[in-house]
């Protein structure tokens, strides 16, 4: 069999199609086989790049119709020449024909003689698609820049149009402009109101913190072999968990950096949020430092420690029957899952402070 796959374009409230529909691709099975059961992964990429090489030209075409006239006083604009507009989307590199056209002689003063216009360049300014820097900012900072842009090519036909260093310049530009913004938002928190009755936070459960070091890649010269990364987790009592992060010493203040996250997730002026974190000396400090946050409760290492305690006492415990040995060991079991995860992400394997407890075998 044989399954031809045509792009008709069809004006609007008419089903008669134009002169010029395409071909897209043709894919081949041999009959009475199940072997090849529907589009392959290179089919799909084929396909979508070839859909939408035909839509964006299309589009192109229709919207330069528009163009072709001087916008005071109608008169049609002269071709000048051709270029060729590149523009990159998630379903791959697209090329499109770009006229350009002489300004019209309205348009002419003594001063501004006759100029070019390019009329498809001043329009498409960002020369790729918001969506598909969505993505490589998404995956990038997920995975390493090499690995985002291999999985990003291996499912999308992009083989030609997105690049390593691209994918590392983006994440580099957002995480600058993120940078900017929260020194924005700390420019603008409120100040601290004295005399007045401090309560804890009825929305934020916790504030865990944790810090990791990794090693900077050989490329990058005079940073310093290592980086110090320090990460947050907040669990609220009714909405997910949410994460804050920065370089240790990359920052102006880590306490300011603190109280934009909590300030951020309403935390008022007048409320305060208890901070778990392991004895590091940078922690306390930053805790000191802010304005809504409390000092640290105690770390992950000697929580885990103390349901330890508890799990122990029931097992050695004489008084309690195996039944209800086995119902306060589930009760034991899923308070530490909820100190860990928080009251939204019971189960769910991610945060800080985990590794601590992993590592210290608990
Ligand atoms: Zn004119």
């Amino acid at each position: 069999m044989r399954l031809i796959i045509e792009a008709r374009l069809v004006d609007e409230g008419s089903d008669t199609g134009h002169d010029d529909d395409a071909a897209l691709a043709v894919i081949e099975r041999p009959d009475g086989s199940l072997a090849d059961l529907g589009l392959t992964l290179a089919e799909g990429r084929s396909l979508l790049a070839k859909v939408q090489a035909e839509l964006v030209s299309k589009q192109v075409k229709r919207w330069f119709s528009g163009q072709t006239h001087c916008q005071c006083c109608g008169a049609t604009l002269r071709h000048k020449d051709s270029r060729s507009t590149v523009m990159r989307t998630v379903y791959g590199k697209v090329t499109v024909h770009s006229p350009r056209l002489w300004s019209c002689a309205c348009q002419r003063t003594a001063r501004t003689p006759r100029c070019v216009v390019h009329p498809l360049s001043k329009a498409l300014t960002n020369r790729a698609t918001p969506e598909l820097e969505y993505l490589q900012a998404k995956w990038a900072s997920h995975l390493p820049c090499r690995q985002a842009t291999a999985l990003l090519k291996e499912v999308l036909p992009l083989d030609k149009g997105i690049s390593f260093s691209g994918a590392r310049d983006r994440i580099r530009a957002i995480g600058k402009q993120l940078d900017a913004d929260i020194e924005d938002d700390i420019a603008k928190l409120p100040q601290p109101v004295a005399d007045v009755q401090i309560r804890e936070s009825s929305h934020v459960a916790t504030v865990s913190v944790d810090s990791a070091w990794l090693r900077h890649c050989d490329s990058v010269r005079g940073l310093g072999r290592h980086v110090n990364l320090v990460a947050g987790r907040a669990t609220f009592t009714d909405s997910p968990p949410k994460f804050y992060a920065y370089v240790h010493r990359e920052v102006p203040s880590a306490a300011a950096r603190l109280d934009q996250f909590l300030h951020r997730n309403d935390v008022a002026t007048d409320e305060r949020v208890t901070v778990i974190s392991d004895d590091a000396g940078e922690f306390a400090k930053t805790v000191q430092g802010s304005q809504l946050a409390r000092g640290r409760l105690l770390d992950w290492f000697h929580i885990a420690m103390k349901f330890n305690a508890a799990q122990r006492s029931v097992f050695g415990s004489k008084v309690i029957d195996s039944l209800e040995r086995e119902s306060i060991e589930t009760e034991i079991t899923h308070a530490k899952g909820l100190a860990w995860q928080g009251p939204q992400s019971v189960g769910a394997h991610q945060g800080i402070g985990h590794s601590t407890a992993d590592e210290d075998g608990v």
